[in-house]
């Protein structure tokens, strides 16, 4: 059990020095049986991460024998838990149909089905999809495709290369997505080679963006949307090919849902000034959310069907929640109106890759789709996620060391802080959401809660997501919220 922890004085929250590697700040040290030398390039090379040696529902067991109820699904991925048998099954009739051949020269039924159910899930607005094997690989092809779009149409707009994207975003970690992106420590390394010509506003951040209590949250969109004429303006409206953001923030803020009325702002500047618009839903969209139904979209399944977003992008991305994890997959899909000028252009998309629409990949997706729909499995996420928001709430809302709750669907996100009237974060040092995230995989805690950094300038700030299964029934929400009261709690030491 570690014993790195936070000390509530007065107010403030502070960070116990003790017991810390100066590396891996509140990360713990030692003979966890779990952790065995690795060969393989983890993230730390210092720090061999815990062994899995299999996965059941919502619990992944360790090597030490250890079970741990997967509170997060890896990063927002396992939406239908570990070990589904039906999508086993069917990866295996697919191995037996046919395992791989090129995307170039052959179609299969796999990927085609595949992309009739997700084309038709967006009720015709998206009308074709690529798929590859990662979010970040979709995301390479959305900004592609924006651009071949702006050169291909009549006229011609070759001037059209600049992104806008927005502060603390995360779009992956190829050179493209990490170039668009403002994850600042993650961008920081690679800087003099992010080559793509973007520029970042202000995201959409309520809990830390709005001025004060008194401005209302029209006000605020009406600023966003300021902001974001004049990048626009700055840049050359006529220079930008898109702008791409998260209908709700996932790992960069931490489950932030955009306030009300900001994503027509935005498309109405988009519109205004003939940019594209390109929604990156790897980790909110395919359900996670749960969005609510209209009268327009009655099983809606991607994040701007929400009424709350109500904006339909023209090129979208999906990622994990698509597989399930049960494969490596993710998906780009695009409008009538971008496929038609490249229809009428080149006839190709001036893109391609050797496990583009990988039949396995593409069948486990398939199936984990058919699953959630079969299951009515959005409905359950919504009406589980407001049980989850509530107990959340009521339970760590006071907590001195809790600055912000929040999130939508089974997408929810606690948000720490040193100070809860000032919002001052913990500094990167401290690595506070990493230490939390340590503890709950300690026994008796026996649970994985995400942790995020960058929450505040990119660089300081902490979060832990919470985003478990779809088909996760009362009990286990109940079991969820308690151990993580229960991890917090012992994390910062404080008597509520
Ligand atoms: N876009 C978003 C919003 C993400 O959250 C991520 C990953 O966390 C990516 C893109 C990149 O996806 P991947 O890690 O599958 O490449």
């Amino acid at each position: 059990m570690p014993t790195a922890v936070a000390i509530v004085n007065d107010g403030n929250v502070t960070i116990e020095q003790s017991n810390r590697s100066p590396q891996s700040g509140h990360r713990t040290e030692g003979p966890v049986e779990s952790r065995e030398k690795s060969a393989v390039l983890h993230r730390s090379l210092s720090h061999d991460p815990f062994r899995v040696v299999s996965g059941e529902g919502n619990y992944l067991r360790l090597s030490n024998g250890q079970n741990i109820f997967d509170a997060t699904g890896g990063a927002a991925v396992a939406c239908l838990g570990h070990g589904n048998k039906r999508v086993r099954q069917a990866v295996m009739d697919q191995m037996d149909c046919v395992s791989y051949c090129h995307s170039l020269f052959y179609a299969t039924a796999a990927a085609e089905d595949l992309a009739r159910l997700l084309t038709t899930s967006t009720g015709g607005e998206m009308v074709r999809a690529f798929f590859v094997s990662s979010g970040s690989e979709a995301v390479e092809a959305a900004l592609k495709l924006a651009r071949q779009y702006h050169l291909e149409k009549k006229p011609g707009e070759p001037q059209r290369k600049h992104f806008i994207a927005r502060q603390q975003s995360y779009h992956g970690t190829t050179l493209g997505a990490l170039a668009v992106g403002g994850h600042v420590a993650r961008r920081e390394v690679f800087e003099p080679i992010l080559s793509i010509n973007s520029s970042r506003v202000s995201p959409c951040y309520t809990y830390r963006g709005m001025s004060s209590v008194l401005e209302h949250e029209t006000a605020y969109v009406r600023r966003l949307e300021a902001e974001l004429e004049v990048e626009f303006q700055r840049v050359g409206p006529d220079s930008v090919a898109a702008f791409i953001a998260e209908p709700v923030v996932g790992a960069a803020l931490g489950c932030v849902p955009a306030a009300k009325g900001y994503f027509q702002a935005v498309r109405r500047v988009c519109d205004r000034h003939g940019a594209l618009l390109i929604f990156d839903e790897v980790m909110c969209g395919a359900g996670r959310i749960g969005p609510e139904s209209t009268a327009r979209f009655s099983s809606p399944l991607h994040a701007w069907q929400d009424p709350h977003i109500g904006v339909v992008p023209d090129i979208m991305t999906m990622g994990k929640g698509l597989g399930g994890g049960y494969m490596p997959i993710a998906a780009m899909l695009a409008n009538e109106r971008v496929i038609d000028v490249l229809q009428r252009g080149t006839g190709a998309f001036s893109h391609g890759q050797t496990y583009q629409g990988h039949p396995l990949a593409c069948r486990a997706a398939l199936e984990v789709q058919r699953i959630i729909a079969e299951d009515d499995l959005v409905a359950n996420v919504r009406k589980q996620g407001v049980l989850l928001g509530k107990l959340l709430m009521d339970k760590l809302g006071t907590h001195p060391a809790v600055g912000d709750i929040r999130g939508r669907g089974l997408f929810w996100a606690i948000e720490f802080v040193s100070n809860k009237t000032t919002k001052e974060p913990f500094e990167s040092t401290e690595a506070v959401a990493m230490g939390v995230h340590e503890l709950g995989m300690q026994d008796p805690y026996n649970i994985s809660l995400y942790p995020g950094t960058g929450t505040v300038d990119g660089r300081r700030g902490d979060h832990i997501i919470l985003a478990p299964a779809y088909n996760v029934n009362e009990n286990e929400i109940r079991h969820v919220v308690d151990t993580t009261v229960l991890v917090v709690k012992h994390f910062f030491r404080s008597a509520l």
